[in-house]
């Protein structure tokens, strides 16, 4: 951990800069406390009487103090900024936060580690959490993506399977390479997503240095009503730099708060982190004769077939002012959406649709959205909803609750209705299994055979059989005749490491 950095001196420069004469302390109902340092007792040595409010209140407060932490992407880091439209995509999109360029939207964003928890360190391999939230004219928009361009499972009912997977034991508590390693090779689609894991940037440097993807496919409608299919990247300006299994060891003892550190620091010397926003665009008659599902988010759309068409940039310039306000109570959830976007059928992007506003409810109550950081304030919230715990607005004073009523209440707008898409959709109602009934193997043996180098090839392998030979031997197998099917090089690679790793057991 660096000694004395610009987070070292949070307190110092509070003292430093708050030019008011030091207020007084009180109780949470205000009022003046002369004592802070001693109950109320009878005689010096007790005992404690309970008429002693000033203990109570401290008390009950710091007993409820804790919110349950998020189930996955528990621990992490945000800031605040912009973001800046840099190119003109008005013929794919009508939203409002790209139709001029140079038009600037105040943003908000939260970077995690996928599984681990709170107290967590920051550098084991893991899938980081890439959030972004846009206030813009039209409400807030979120993009909950990560690091990586793929998600393991294409079916949202696989989602608690694989977290509690790679969650802890629940008899042991500890984590579990058999339930890793049982889960990931009994479900051939998370292929994909495992190699980018134990790839290099699977320990990326903080969160500066990595790239960020929308990862589902989305659908754009343009004022025209006319509407495409697209994805979402975030290209790191930094560069990308990743940590080896060394440094990420040493860091995890001296410093677990390593890429939260770095990213205030950074921020607080005016080393402003910045990404550049690109969309990867798909037409309707293309997604039709696509030889992938492009709404399979096992799959990458690739980018030569797809380019990467320049949008604009995300700037991060100001550090939360308080923790627990601006970051733990940040809340994300794909479903929101502005006029001009809308969700495709990417089944797991359907399934996140609703499961995020429902984990926020239970974490931060019915009305997380008017806590200061989720509220959309670039417009008036009108609607019809009222009251339920924590209700901290006017609650829309005496306006109609019911709709329709002839009191002047809110009513529909005609441009949303206007980029409102309406699509034929027909076929059975089935539980359609896709664990093997899309290509799990193509586009991961194009990451093997293409993106990596011989060396990330070597690398991939080294940290793979690390991970896969602490478990059960036929998981390994398993693992292996999978690794096989990806490539025949691969597969021999990975059994001569696991035989290696078994000689230096014994
Ligand atoms: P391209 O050569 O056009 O793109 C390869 C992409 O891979 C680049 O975006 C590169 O990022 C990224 N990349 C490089 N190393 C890694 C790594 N260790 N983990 C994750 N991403 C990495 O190829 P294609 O579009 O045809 O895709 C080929 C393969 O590349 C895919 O099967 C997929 O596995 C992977 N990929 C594809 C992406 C896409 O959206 N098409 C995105 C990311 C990965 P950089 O910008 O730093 O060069």
């Amino acid at each position: 951990m660096c000694s004395r950095d610009a987070a070292s001196n949070q307190l110092i420069d509070y003292k430093n800069n708050d030019s008011e004469v030091q207020r007084e302390i009180t109780t949470s109902s205000g009022i003046p406390v002369g004592v802070k340092d001693a109950i109320q007792t009878v005689g010096p040595r007790g005992p404690a009487l309970l008429q002693d409010f000033q203990f109570l209140d401290e008390m009950m407060h710091f007993d409820t103090e804790r919110i349950p932490e998020r189930v996955a992407y528990a621990k992490g880091a945000g800031a605040f900024g912009y973001f800046e439209c840099t190119h003109d995509i008005s013929k794919f999109c009508a939203a409002a936060i790209f139709d001029k360029v140079r038009k600037r939207t105040a943003i908000a964003m939260r970077f995690s580690v996928a599984s681990g928890e709170e107290g967590s360190a920051d550098t084991v391999r893991e899938q980081r959490g890439f959030a972004v939230k846009f206030y813009t004219d039209d409400g807030i928009w979120d993009i909950v993506g990560c690091n990586m361009p793929v998600h393991y499972v294409r079916d949202p009912m696989l989602f608690p399977s694989l977290v509690h997977a790679q969650k802890r034991n629940p008899q042991t508590h500890l984590k579990d390479p058999d339930m890793f390693w049982d889960f990931m090779t009994l479900r051939p689609e998370t292929l994909h997503a495992l190699l980018m894991y134990f790839s290099d940037r699977g320990t990326p440097d903080g969160y500066r240095h990595l790239h960020g993807y929308g990862v589902h496919t989305y659908r754009m409608i343009n004022a025209s009503g006319e509407t495409q299919y697209v994805r979402f990247h975030f290209k790191t300006d930094q560069g990308i730099k990743n940590l080896d299994a060394r440094r990420c060891e040493e860091l995890m003892s001296h410093d677990p708060d390593y890429a939260i550190r770095d990213l205030y620091n950074s921020i607080k010397k005016g080393n402003y982190p910045s990404w550049s926003m690109y969309i990867q665009v798909m037409l309707n008659e293309e997604a039709k004769k696509c030889r992938f599902n492009p709404f399979d988010v096992t799959k990458v759309w690739p980018q030569k077939d797809f380019p990467l068409l320049p949008v604009g940039k995300l700037v991060l310039d100001r550090n939360p002012t308080n923790y627990f306000t601006e970051v733990e109570q940040l809340a994300f959830s794909p479903a929101h959406m502005v006029p001009g976007i809308e969700p495709s059928p990417d089944k797991m992007l359907q399934g996140r649709l609703f499961a995020y506003g429902d984990s926020q409810r239970h974490r931060l109550g019915v009305n997380y959205m008017q806590i200061p950081v989720n509220c959309p304030y670039r417009v008036n919230v009108r609607n019809f909803q009222r009251d339920g715990a924590m209700t901290v607005t006017d609650n829309q004073n005496g306006a109609p609750n019911y709709f329709p009523n002839s009191f002047c209440g809110p009513k529909e707008s005609p441009r949303a209705l206007g980029l409102q898409t309406c699509c034929p959709l027909s076929g059975d109602v089935y539980r359609f299994m896709s664990g093997d009934t899309e290509d799990n193997f193509s586009q991961v043996t194009d990451f093997w055979t293409y993106t990596l180098d011989n060396c990330g090839r070597k690398r991939l392998v080294r940290n793979l059989s690390e991970h896969l030979t602490e478990a059960s031997q036929f998981l390994q197998e398993r693992a292996v005749k999978l690794f096989t099917m990806v490539h025949s090089d691969f597969g021999r690679l990975m059994t001569e490491a696991l035989n290696t790793a078994r000689i230096s057991k014994f």
